[in-house]
């Protein structure tokens, strides 16, 4: 077992020095302007299992925006507050094939494609339950603590600032779905939830603690306490098999052949279900919002240990 140990050490980190020159095909979201000021070329991994051991190289600590991988969180926290009927009456299942702020994103039942493109997770934030913003962000960041296992998360304030001020296409579809009678409350409200979800600061570490729980059926590997009901789980890795890097999902299916979620601070999220779980950071993305360098090493690891679930 420890000679394995010292092999999947090594895979690690010979995965991350392998695939570090592609970040130099990739570019920094540009439209959310403080996210430029991030290093390209840095490359992270972590792999945690369910048995709590955690495989680490390269950028692992660095704190990056978690932007869209913040979709699955609160998909699930929507879930437990409403149900998942009530979730699904106003957001969709189905794969969109366009990029994740298409303005085709509505389908011809007035709903958003899926809870994984922008419309969609505007729509699920908005029915998360609280009495004012201030509660509904608090459930929000303490959801996001217990699931990632750290209790040091928090805003990014500039890029927060930053989105809200410029996030002009994420406030067309908003006000597009408020008129369709998909967003509850206030507009302005439910994108300003959803910009602040975007700007919380992780690890590539810290999110693949949370893909553990979420290959461990929703179970804290440490301890043991059902955190998310398996059901749940269940549904939230079939929509990142088939939405989760958006119109490059088949693509990833084919070469990866895991649930996984991308964010345009540079991290992915994927899952091993029953093994464990893989955070990776490199902000140099590739033309639809992926990063390169993470698309990279998931194939490599996923060829490595033959770990495709399809
Ligand atoms: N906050 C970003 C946006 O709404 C998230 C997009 C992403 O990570 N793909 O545009």
């Amino acid at each position: 077992i420890s000679k394995n140990k010292e092999q999947l050490q090594q895979k690690v980190e010979e995965v991350v020095e392998n695939n570090r020159h592609y970040a130099k095909l990739g570019n920094l979201a540009s439209y959310i302007p403080v996210l430029t000021e991030a290093d390209p070329t840095q490359v992270g991994l972590s792999i945690w299992t369910i048995k709590g051991e955690s495989f680490n190289a390269g950028a692992y600590q660095t704190r990056f925006t978690i932007q869209s991988i913040s979709k699955i969180i609160t998909l699930i926290l929507a879930l437990l507050d409403n149900g998942r009927d009530a979730v699904f009456k106003k957001v969709g299942m189905e794969p969109s094939g366009k990029s994740y702020n298409a303005i085709e994103s509505i389908n011809c039942c007035n709903k958003p494609f899926n809870p994984m493109i922008n419309a969609g997770a505007i729509a699920v934030t908005s029915m998360i339950k609280g009495d004012s913003p201030q509660i509904k962000f608090a459930r929000i960041m303490n959801f996001f603590k217990k699931i990632t296992k750290s209790d040091n998360l928090e805003l990014d304030e500039r890029v927060y600032l930053s989105e809200k001020r410029t996030g002009i296409r994420n406030r067309t579809l908003a006000y597009y779905m408020k008129e369709k009678n998909i967003i509850e409350g206030e507009v302005e409200a439910a994108l300003d939830l959803y910009f602040r979800q975007c700007s919380i600061l992780v690890t590539a570490k810290e999110l693949a603690s949370l893909g553990a729980i979420l290959a461990n059926d929703g179970v804290d590997y440490e301890t043991k306490e059902q955190i998310v009901p398996a059901a749940i789980v269940k549904l939230v890795r079939a929509l990142m098999v088939t939405c989760g890097l958006y119109n490059e999902s088949g693509e990833f299916a084919v070469k990866v052949g895991l649930p996984a979620k991308s964010g345009v601070g540079g991290g992915m999220l994927a899952i091993v279900p029953g093994k464990f779980g893989i955070g990776t950071f490199g902000p140099a993305l590739d033309a639809n919002g992926n990063s390169i360098t993470g698309l990279k090493i998931l194939e490599n690891l996923a060829q490595a240990l033959d770990l495709s679930i399809l």
